[in-house]
């Protein structure tokens, strides 16, 4: 039997490899991003309630009609603008399917997206798997800042989307309002879609305030913005997310969705619209992550890691150039399998596998992981 999958040369999530192997050596997991901590037990007793009180049958293919109430009343909290519930607003499953789908709806043979490296790792297969040609800006470190020069010379009649992603993973760096005007200027006249993974949104530091795609009109008339539950509220395994657009980007969104998924798991969101009537669940979340980062970066102050604080995420990159001629992918396997200690190398998700000596630590971990995780890192 001849296969011909249509996506090949693909190798396994660099998230699993590290994952794996920092599970067969027992190695701290600083990997891949997820707490080792529990969520708050209101959360899980309203979806324990939720699932008690009936909310087991599908829900609306759109999502449940009070989560999607209680996200529009967040953009107009935090953002002051509005997304109607009904047609503009839809749950997915997770961030990335949202993300898999927004691409599957839009990108056709031949058309090219604007991708900024290094990249999460989700966007460029579903490119691919659609036909579509990834096209890359490289954000060097360690500033990871956006070349718009580069950015203009990019862009042709072939584009069709760009997607951003603000807080950065795996870089911890964040756009600023200069970035956001230069992408509006940019895309102005054109029928460009704009994909902004925020899926970071409520985790930024210091005097850093989000730039959410919406808060700019002439962006957010063409753009999808996605977001996670997972990062939000420390439930990465229950995969619900949501994205949101004007109507009738949503509706051509819907359109696949409905055969893509259908919708997302009941309980979890009913327990979700309950748990968002409280604002402060996710608007301390920043000072939660931010205390972390100084945590972790005050324990690894006199390690031979040189490093820019992350400004959000819960991602801090560190740079090992003063320690060895090792490339990253050798130097974090070395470190997991011979220090006890895994992280996710940079390089996978640079063009050509560019190593720049950065390794990405997770730091959305108890503060005794953080403390014996630093006890290693001092010792490199
Ligand atoms: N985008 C980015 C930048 C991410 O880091 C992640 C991973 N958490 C996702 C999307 C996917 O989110 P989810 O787990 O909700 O699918
Ligand atoms: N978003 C997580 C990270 O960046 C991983 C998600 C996954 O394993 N696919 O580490």
């Amino acid at each position: 039997m001849q296969l011909t999958p249509k996506l090949t040369n693909i190798d396994t999530s660099i998230f699993t490899v590290m994952s794996a192997l920092a599970h067969k050596h027992k190695a701290i997991n600083l990997s891949q991003g997820f707490p080792n901590f529990k969520s708050d037990q209101k959360l899980i007793d309203a979806v324990s309630k939720a699932m008690h009180s009936g909310y087991n049958q599908y829900a609306p293919m759109a999502g449940n009609l009070d989560l999607r109430n209680a996200i529009s009343k967040k953009f107009e909290l935090l953002y002051q603008t509005t997304y109607h519930p009904e047609t503009e607003i839809t749950v997915t499953a997770g961030a990335t399917q949202a993300i898999f789908t927004i691409i599957s709806t839009f990108v056709k043979p031949d058309d090219e997206v604007i991708i900024f490296k290094p990249a999460y790792d989700c966007y460029e297969p579903a490119i691919k798997l659609n036909g579509g040609k990834p096209i890359s800006v490289a954000l060097i470190a360690p500033k990871y800042s956006i070349d718009w020069n580069h950015v203009e010379q990019c862009i042709t009649s072939k584009t069709k989307m760009i997607i951003i992603n603000t807080p950065h993973n795996p870089s911890g760096t964040v756009m600023h309002k200069t970035d956001m005007l230069k992408l509006q200027e940019l895309t102005d006249g054109t029928d460009i879609i704009i994909l902004s993974d925020e899926v970071y949104e409520h985790i930024i530091f210091d005097e850093n305030l989000h730039q959410s795609a919406c808060l700019f009109s002439n962006l957010k008339a063409r753009s999808f913005i996605t977001a996670s539950f997972g990062k939000t509220f420390h439930n990465t395994g229950w995969k619900v997310g949501y994205c949101c657009a004007p109507k009738a980007l949503m509706e051509a969104f819907r359109a696949v969705h409905q055969f893509n998924v259908f919708s997302v798991h009941h309980p979890t969101q009913k327990g979700l619209a309950d748990y968002l009537d409280e604002p402060n669940h996710y608007l301390e979340l920043s000072q939660f992550y931010q205390k972390k980062r100084d945590t972790f970066l005050n324990l690894i102050k006199d390690s031979r890691f040189s490093y820019t604080p992350s400004k959000g995420t819960y991602f801090q990159v560190l740079n090992f150039s003063d320690i060895t001629s090792k490339n990253d992918i050798d130097f974090a396997t070395y470190l997991t399998t011979e220090k006890g200690i895994a992280s996710i190398p940079m390089s996978v998700f640079n063009d050509h596998n560019r190593d720049d000596k950065m390794l990405r630590f997770c730091f959305a971990k108890t503060d005794e992981t953080l403390k014996d995780a630093a006890d290693i890192l001092n010792k490199i």
